[in-house]
């Protein structure tokens, strides 16, 4: 069964941003904010909030489709699937994400995308976010 990172409680995030340093410490073996999977912004303002931005793992991805080279592939029953050997860096997916859940590594010119794998979610204080089971048909 496939997986995906879902928001279960925005109301209470506060802003700490574990979740994005685990998960660029697990990409990257760096501590930063530049390279994750997931986003945390401010919604503008203390009081309200945050917002937190994660690949959906959408049934037909768009950013998928929008790939010229086939590097970004969908997943069997959602999301999708990177191979960095395919991709040409043209951004392509980067553009097409509905949510803008695609981040742009400047450091190797390549697109970070979701692995569903959940890391971030045991960092998180307030369980904010949750690793789902999607359990969608899986269409092979
Ligand atoms: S940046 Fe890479 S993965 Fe994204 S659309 Fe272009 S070739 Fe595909
Ligand atoms: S990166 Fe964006 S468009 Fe692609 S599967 Fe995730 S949410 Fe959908
Ligand atoms: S770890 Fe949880 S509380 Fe902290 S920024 Fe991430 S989602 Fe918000």
């Amino acid at each position: 069964m496939p997986h995906r990172v879902s928001v279960v409680g925005i109301e209470r995030c506060i802003g700490c941003y574990s979740c994005m340093f685990a998960c660029s410490r697990l990409r990257f073996n760096e501590v930063g904010m530049a390279r994750s999977a997931i986003q945390v912004r401010s919604a503008g303002g203390i009081e309200r909030g945050f917002i937190v931005i994660v690949c959906r793992a959408c049934i037909d991805p768009p950013c998928a489709k929008s790939c010229p080279t086939s590097a970004l592939k969908p997943r069997p029953g959602g999301g999708v699937i990177l191979n960095e050997d395919k991709c040409t860096s043209c951004k392509s997916c980067y553009e097409a994400c509905i949510v803008r859940a695609i981040v742009w590594d400047d450091e190797r010119d390549k697109p970070i995308v979701c692995r569903y794998c959940g890391f971030c979610t045991k960092f998180c204080p307030h369980n904010v976010i949750a690793l789902e089971s999607i359990g969608r048909e899986i269409l092979v």
